[in-house]
C-alpha cells in the first residue's frame, strides 16, 4: 500500500490534503507533523492512525503524548523530530509547514528519493538551486502544489520548456485591490488579511492584498520551471478562475482554469501522473459571466518589483527576501508600521545585505541558507524599527 505523510498536517494546507486522504482507502498515513494546535493533531491522529505524530514544539510533546495514550501511536517532539520523521518510509511527502521550518524536513524527505508534493514556498525561495539538486541526486520528484505553480506544471505535460515564451501567474488583487493609492498606507492588519476568493490563514492573506504572496510565487516559478526573470509575468484576475497562462513560441496560450479550492492542486500531486476524481466544485464559466484581468501597477505592489530584482540577483537575495518579508510583515501585524513600509522593509534588508556580503553568491548548503536567514531577520528588525520610529 502507498506511504503517505503530511508535513504541516493542522494548518490549511495539511487539513485540506487530510480532507483528501480521509476518502481514499489504498493510502496508508505514515506521518502527521503539527505544531502547537495539538488538540486538532490528536484528533486527526485517531481518524487517520498514522505509525508517528510529531509537534515541533517540545512543550507540546507532553500534552499530545497523553491525548493519544493507549491508541498505540508514536509520538514525539521538537524540531529535530520533525526532520528525523522527513527520513520516516514514506512513499508521498506533503510539505505544508509554514517557513524555513519546512525547509529540512523536506530536504530529508528528498534524500529518501521520496516524491515531495510542495506547498511551502519558503523551500523555493530560500534554497531553489539546492532544493532541485538534492531531488536530482537521490532520483526524488518534487511536484509543486502552489495552485499556480500546479497549473504551469499541467499546462506543460507534454511540452518542452524551450518552446515556452511566457509564464504567467494570476493574482486576485486580495482585499485591498480596490482601494486608492494613497489610502493603502493606513490599511490595517483586519482589512488586509480578508481575501475575495481564497480561503487562507492571515498572513498569507495579508501576503496576498501586499502581494507578497505573488511575488514569492513569481521567484518560486522562475527557480522551479528555470525561466529567465523577464519570462514570469503576472495579471491580475479578480474571479481567481483563471490559475496561470503558459504561452508558447508559435504564439499558443495554455490556460489552466478551476475554481479556487487548494485540494485540486493537493489531489493533482497526489494522484499524479494519474488524474483521479476529486471533491471540488465544477467551473460554471456561463455562471462566472466574464473573466477580467489587468496588469498590476507597479507603484501599488512594490513586491513584484522586488521579486524581479531578487531573480535578476540570484544568490542569498531569496532568502535575504523572504526572511524580511517575514519580519516586515510580524510588524505590520504588530501596528509598529504601515502596510506599504513593508516593501520599504524588505528593499532596505536586501540593500544592507548587499551592502555587508556578496548577496549574489548561492548559499552552498543548508546550513548556510539558515545562517542567511537569520542574519537578515536580524537587519529586517532593524530596518522596521527605524521605520516605525520614523512614523511616531
Ligand atoms: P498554516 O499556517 O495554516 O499551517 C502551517 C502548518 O505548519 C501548521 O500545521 C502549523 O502547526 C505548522 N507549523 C507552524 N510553525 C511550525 C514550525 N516552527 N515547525 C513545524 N511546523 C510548524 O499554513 P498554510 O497551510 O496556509 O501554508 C503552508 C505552506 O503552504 C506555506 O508555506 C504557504 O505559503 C504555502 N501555501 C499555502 C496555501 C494556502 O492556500 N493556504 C496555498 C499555497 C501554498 P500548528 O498550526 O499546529 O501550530
Amino acid at each position: 500500500m502507498r506511504r503517505v505523510s503530511v508535513f504541516g498536517a493542522t494548518g490549511s494546507v495539511g487539513v485540506s490534503t487530510l480532507d483528501l486522504l480521509a476518502r481514499r482507502d489504498d493510502l496508508k498515513v505514515a506521518v502527521l507533523t503539527g505544531g502547537r494546535n495539538v488538540e486538532l493533531l490528536a484528533e486527526q491522529a485517531r481518524a487517520h492512525r498514522p505509525e508517528l505524530v510529531v509537534t515541533a514544539f517540545e512543550e507540546c510533546y507532553r500534552p499530545l503524548k497523553e491525548a493519544l495514550a493507549n491508541t498505540g501511536i508514536e509520538v514525539a517532539g521538537g524540531p529535530g523530530a520533525v526532520v528525523e520523521a522527513g527520513y520516516r518510509e514514506a512513499d508521498w511527502v506533503m510539505s505544508a509547514i509554514v517557513g524555513a521550518a519546512g525547509l529540512a524536513p523536506g530536504f530529508a524527505a528528498l534524500s529518501q528519493g521520496k516524491t515531495l508534493a510542495l506547498a511551502n514556498k519558503e523551500s523555493l525561495v530560500t534554497a531553489g538551486p539546492l532544493l532541485l539538486a538534492e531531488a536530482r541526486t537521490h532520483g526524488a520528484t518534487i511536484l509543486p502544489v502552489d495552485s499556480e505553480h500546479s497549473a504551469v506544471f499541467q499546462a506543460l505535460v507534454g511540452e518542452s520548456l524551450e518552446h515556452v515564451e511566457t509564464v504567467t501567474l494570476t493574482a486576485s488583487g486580495g482585499g485591498l485591490r480596490d482601494w486608492p493609492l494613497e489610502k493603502l498606507a493606513l490599511a490595517t492588519p483586519e482589512e488586509a488579511g480578508r481575501h475575495p476568493n481564497w480561503d487562507m490563514g492571515q498572513r498569507i492573506t495579508i501576503d496576498s492584498a501586499s502581494m507578497f504572496n505573488k511575488a514569492m510565487e513569481v521567484i518560486e516559478a522562475h527557480e522551479f520551471f528555470g525561466l529567465l526573470p523577464e519570462q514570469v509575468e503576472v495579471l491580475i484576475h479578480p474571479q481567481s478562475l483563471v490559475h496561470a497562462l503558459v504561452a508558447f513560441r508559435d504564439g499558443a496560450v495554455m490556460g489552466h482554469l478551476g475554481a479556487p479550492d487548494m485540494r485540486h492542486p493537493i489531489g493533482y500531486a497526489l494522484n499524479w501522473p494519474e488524474r483521479g476524481d476529486l471533491p471540488v466544485a465544477r467551473l460554471n464559466l456561463a455562471k462566472a459571466g466574464r473573466l477580467d484581468f489587468a496588469e498590476p501597477d507597479l507603484a501599488r505592489y512594490p513586491a513584484l518589483g522586488l521579486a524581479r530584482q531578487v531573480m535578476e540577483t540570484g544568490g542569498a537575495a531569496g532568502a535575504v527576501f523572504n526572511a524580511a518579508k517575514e519580519i516586515a510583515l510580524d510588524h505590520f501585524i504588530a501596528r509598529n508600521i504601515g502596510f506599504l513600509d513593508m516593501a520599504a522593509v524588505v528593499e532596505a534588508t536586501l540593500s544592507a545585505y548587499a551592502a555587508r556580503h556578496a548577496i549574489g553568491k548561492t548559499p552552498a548548503s543548508l546550513d548556510e541558507v539558515l545562517c542567511v536567514d537569520a542574519e537578515a531577520r536580524a537587519l529586517a528588525g532593524t530596518a522596521a524599527t527605524e521605520r516605525a520610529t520614523a512614523r511616531v
